[in-house]
């Protein structure tokens, strides 16, 4: 995995998954910290420019609201940076990777009110409700993405159930977020790896209570099993042009070809 930057331009890239992920959490203090919020949005601006020429910048996130951290951050300042954040994305014309936690009325006004600059993104690490994400997917280009805290409780997983695999996208959250034997949708996993401690570093295990790239597969068998679909390979490929067409839609000529040449197998 590859952390290009962390702060509120970011994205990682998780091997050959290219699923999209970033810093924790949106980032508002920094404006606030900032003696001149204006100037930090200016500075974001330029840095995001330039990690865009240089090929490293993809998404502007995370982005949105979360109502859990409110001890780190009022939320009236997360909702009013929340909205600098769809002129940062706007301004430079690039998908957005959204963080909504405990936080569903308000978010979605927001993203309501700033339609008109909202190009394409997920709201990773969904844990909403069905009418959450009813709502969500009522904007444009907006995809939902799937991770083990999205499917800890039966209540999640029907939620997961409902979402249409056309506006999924699948994370693994690494190293956080990992699907846990308490939650609902270990029932639906099937590939497992041999792991050891941190201490005993192995090379060829996973690192015990990590949560580790190559998970990303039990995410695909969860929603699979959720669904009630037996052939993963049609959902994968599904999820895959989903995550390029909204962060690489560039790749997405050779990633078709790849697909067809069956030479992708994630
Ligand atoms: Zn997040």
């Amino acid at each position: 995995m590859t952390t290009v930057l962390t702060t509120a331009v970011g994205f990682v890239v998780t091997g050959d998954w290219k699923a999209l992920l970033y810093g924790r959490g949106p980032p508002y203090e920094e404006f606030e910290e900032n003696a001149d919020p204006e100037q930090h949005f200016q500075a974001l601006l330029s840095l995001a420019q330039e990690g865009i020429q240089k090929g490293k910048v993809v998404p502007i996130g995370e982005c949105g609201l979360d109502y859990d951290r409110l001890h780190f951050c009022p939320a009236e300042i997360q909702k009013k940076y929340f909205e600098k954040q769809f002129e940062l994305a706007y301004a430079i014309k690039l998908p957005m990777f959204l963080h909504m936690r405990a936080a569903a009325e308000d978010f979605l006004e927001i993203v309501e009110c700033n339609r008109d600059k909202f190009i394409a993104g997920v709201t990773h690490s969904f844990t909403g409700s069905v009418e959450d994400c009813d709502k969500l997917l009522s904007f444009n280009n907006m995809y939902i993405g799937v991770n083990g805290c999205s499917l800890k409780m039966i209540e999640n997983l029907n939620v997961v159930k409902g979402i249409p695999v056309e506006r999924m996208m699948i994370e693994t959250d690494s190293p956080y977020c990992e699907i846990k034997n308490t939650h609902a949708g270990i029932n639906f996993v099937k590939s497992l790896w041999p792991s050891k401690k941190k201490e005993k570093y192995d090379q060829d295990c996973i690192v015990k209570g990590q949560n580790e790239p190559c998970l990303v597969r039990q995410l695909l068998e969860v929603v699979a099993g959720c669904k009630g679909v037996n052939d993963i390979d049609q959902i994968s490929k599904t999820i895959y042009r989903n995550t390029c067409r909204v962060f690489f839609p560039h790749d997405l000529d050779s990633a078709d070809d790849a697909l067809l040449a069956g030479c992708h197998d994630s």
